[in-house]
């Protein structure tokens, strides 16, 4: 962590998210080749991200799921021992938006209660699938969490996301500006947009790296040339990414963004440098 960060540089977060079996199961289960395909997240997926941070001296961020949690504690205590921050991923990778206000109070307190067995107190929250519910902030501010990283309003550039908004087929009344900061998600950075090979749950893959490389590295540029505060969250899968040709143009990216001088930070931090910048959550804002 810098002392005293330049609040206009732009940061990387490199983000991993380990749903192991937990989508599988949230879909109804029962399918063994796809719970083995979780497994591969955490048992081969995970150390191979360790090692490769551990190479670029990155500090990551991974969203764990309370029911991987549960499971595999092994794993949560390679990425915790490690240094990397845990953020919330609900429990069993419940999409908000597909559940009653009650069920996603469940979810999330279920997933804290997970966590909190490892001592983890997250202060951030990816909704599974990006599918936040009209609630889903109003839940996390009463929770205490600092940064949600599930909206897409903007592409890298942090804001406090609105709650209680009223949006329907008569028009958009805007609700208040959120206390914690949104680190906006972009399926531009996300490596199942483009490797997954999952067919029953999406993604194009494999696609050619290196069309993927040229994709994020300008946007990354863009990002560090024109937008001052940028925050580059780039989401990955162990059972995408720990596949060797994407570890290999991780490899190629990290090289090069190392050697432009690029800072990777965790969420938390980049969250926290946020927070200092933007206005006060009754302040409008542009967004
Ligand atoms: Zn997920």
């Amino acid at each position: 962590m810098t002392a005293n960060p330049d609040p206009n540089a732009h940061v990387i977060c490199v983000t991993i998210d380990v749903d192991a079996y937990s989508p599988v199961l949230f879909d109804g289960g029962g399918d063994a080749a796809a719970l083995s395909q979780g497994e591969f997240d955490v048992r081969i997926g995970v150390p191979r991200l360790v090692d490769l941070l551990a190479a670029y001296d990155v500090m990551g961020t991974f969203f764990v799921p309370g029911h991987t949690a549960a499971c595999f504690p092994e794993a949560v205590g390679l990425i915790s021992g490690a240094g990397h921050e845990i953020g919330h991923h609900g429990y069993l990778h419940e999409p908000p938006a597909r559940l009653t206000r009650q069920e996603e109070e469940a979810s999330l307190d279920r997933g804290l209660e997970s966590l909190a067995r490892h001592g983890i107190r997250p202060e951030g929250y990816r909704a599974p699938l990006w599918e936040p519910s009209a609630h889903t902030l109003e839940l996390l501010e009463a929770r205490g969490f600092a940064y949600d990283s599930s909206m897409m309003a903007t592409d890298f550039i942090p804001y406090r996301p609105r709650v209680g908004d009223v949006i329907d087929e008569h028009g958009a009344t805007f609700g208040r500006h959120a206390a914690l900061v949104e680190l906006p998600a972009s399926w531009i950075f996300d490596d199942w947009s483009y490797f997954a090979n999952v067919w029953r749950a999406g993604g194009g893959g494999p696609a050619p790296p290196s069309h993927v490389l040229e994709i994020w590295t300008e946007m990354i540029a863009y990002a560090a040339d024109s937008v001052p505060g940028a925050a580059v969250v780039i989401t990955l899968h162990p059972q995408v990414s720990a596949q060797g040709y994407v570890l290999r143009l991780l490899t190629r990216l990290f090289t090069q963004l190392r050697a432009a001088g690029a800072e990777f930070v965790t969420m938390r931090e980049a969250a926290r440098r946020a927070a200092e910048r933007l206005p006060a959550a009754a302040a409008p804002a542009e967004i």
